[in-house]
Parts: C-alpha cells; sequence; structure tokens
C-alpha cells in the first residue's frame, strides 16, 4: 500500500455521488501513477465528466477517498486550492480570447499563472521561452500572429491545451478533445498528448476509438458510476460486458 502510494498521483476510492437520489458515481476506485496517461471511455452518463468535477472540486463526493500526491486530501480543498496545486482541467468548448493573438493568449495564461512575487523571481525572457516551447508543443508555431478566432476548431483545442501548460499542471485531464475535430486533427492530437505525457500525467476522457487507440495507454472503462474494465484497449475491447454496455452500440 505504502509503495503504491509514492508511485501514485491520484487516488479515488470508493467515490459515490448522488443527484436527488441518482447515483452518479457509485463507489468508484481509481489510481494514476505519476507520468501516466489513462484514457477513460464509457457511455453517456457513466459518469466520466462527474469524476472530473470530484478531482477538481467542483463537486464534493458523498463518501470516498480522493488523495493527490499520495497526502493531499483533495476533499478538503476548494477548486482555486486545487488548481494551484498543479491539477488542470481542459473543459469541452475552447475558451480562447478570439480579439487576441495566438501569443498573446499563452502570455496572458503565462501571467495569470506567475508566482505573486514577480520582482523577486522574475527572469527577463524567460516568458518568452516557455512559450516558444509551449507553442512547438501545440503545433501552432507557425500561427502565433494570428488571431485566436481565425484558428480552427482543432487549433483552438490545442491552444487552449496550451494555455493549460503554460501553468505547468503535474496531473491533466481532458475532457473529450477531439470531438468536432478532422481525423488529421484528431490524430495530430493524439500525438500532441503523448508528448505532454512525457512529463506529467494525463487524464482524458474520449469516445473516439481510433484516437484512443493511437493514444496506446491503459483504457478504463466507466458505466453506471463505476469501473466496468480496466487494461489495453484490446483487453477491455474483448470484455463482453463492455461491449453489452458500450462497444456494440
Ligand atoms: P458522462 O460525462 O460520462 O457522460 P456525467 O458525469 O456528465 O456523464 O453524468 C453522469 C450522470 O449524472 C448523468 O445521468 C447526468 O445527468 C447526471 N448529472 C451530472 N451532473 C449533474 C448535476 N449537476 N445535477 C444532476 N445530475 C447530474
Ligand atoms: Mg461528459
Amino acid at each position: 500500500m505504502r509503495e503504491e502510494l509514492t508511485d501514485t498521483l491520484l487516488y479515488l476510492d470508493g467515490i459515490s455521488v448522488s443527484f436527488d437520489g441518482f447515483k452518479a458515481l457509485n463507489n468508484l476506485s481509481l489510481l494514476v501513477r505519476r507520468g501516466e496517461m489513462r484514457a477513460i471511455i464509457g457511455p453517456n452518463g457513466a459518469g466520466k465528466t462527474t469524476m472530473m468535477d470530484v478531482i477538481t472540486g467542483k463537486t464534493k463526493a458523498d463518501t470516498g477517498t480522493a488523495l493527490y500526491d499520495g497526502r493531499i486530501d483533495l476533499a478538503l480543498l476548494n477548486e482555486a486550492e486545487i488548481a494551484q496545486l498543479g491539477i488542470g482541467r481542459k473543459f469541452q468548448k475552447p475558451t480562447v480570447f478570439e480579439n487576441h493573438t495566438v501569443w498573446d493568449n499563452l502570455d496572458l495564461a503565462l501571467a495569470g499563472s506567475r508566482d505573486p512575487f514577480p520582482v523577486l523571481f522574475m527572469t527577463p525572457g524567460r516568458g518568452a521561452q516557455q512559450i516558444e516551447e509551449i507553442l512547438e508543443t501545440i503545433r501552432l508555431g507557425h500561427r502565433r500572429d494570428v488571431p485566436a478566432g481565425a484558428l480552427s476548431h482543432g487549433q483552438k483545442q490545442w491552444l487552449e491545451i496550451g494555455m493549460l501548460l503554460a501553468q505547468d499542471p503535474k496531473l491533466l485531464l481532458v475532457d473529450e478533445p477531439v470531438a468536432g475535430m478532422t481525423d488529421t486533427e484528431t490524430a495530430q492530437t493524439a500525438e500532441l498528448l503523448r508528448n505532454i505525457a512525457l512529463t506529467r500525467s494525463v487524464v482524458v476522457v474520449e469516445h473516439d476509438m481510433a484516437f484512443v487507440r493511437d493514444l496506446d495507454v491503459k483504457v478504463t472503462v466507466l458505466h453506471e458510476g463505476s469501473v466496468l474494465a480496466e487494461g489495453s484497449l484490446d483487453h477491455v475491447s474483448a470484455d463482453p460486458r463492455v461491449v453489452e454496455v458500450y462497444l456494440g452500440r
């Protein structure tokens, strides 16, 4: 148990959440290791978004334990405090500043994440270098001077991921990132997230099976608020219960 905890960044155990008597999460347990990327799949209403709400403090669990970094009890913290710990969340709809350039969007995100004592820690040019690195990661170097409003839908999603990276999260939560993307953008997003997961943990919820296959990571199948199956995509795809509730439809 102890060893398990030191290697574990996110530990959910027996989490339940009810809305007016309906159990959106039902005794959910999930363990994400440091540096691991995990894909979460499951039918609509399975509780995927609610799980992210619990991790980020938007929703409080009725029962169960949610530990971050082995010891921090997320139930005791509010959303802002949890974000401060290095848990970043990307929502489905991009929320970039359309009238600002790609560069300025990243600059603003970086400024917003800076230390409250900038004079003590500021290094000239550090921000610009960080923005360059993020631009490379999110494949928008060639679009840096374009207003974000002129980007394609997929590129906007990448920009928003870049704005989260400006906060240097240790755990990045991404909810349905490739919805509405072209096939090419979808494939590029898998590669982009794999790069991001080289330096942090990532939990990605997605329905697109080609994308999940490209991610090539352990998959957790949620159903009715609990874990139905876990393992490689091939492993869970061969599970008759998974086929019945999700893949076979
Ligand atoms: P998923 O993301 O897997 O599609 P959700 O986590 O959004 O599923 O929802 C799980 C269930 O909980 C759904 O039946 C949904 O209607 C319900 N639910 C989610 N949030 C709320 C809420 N704030 N109030 C009432 N019911 C909710
Ligand atoms: Mg959802």
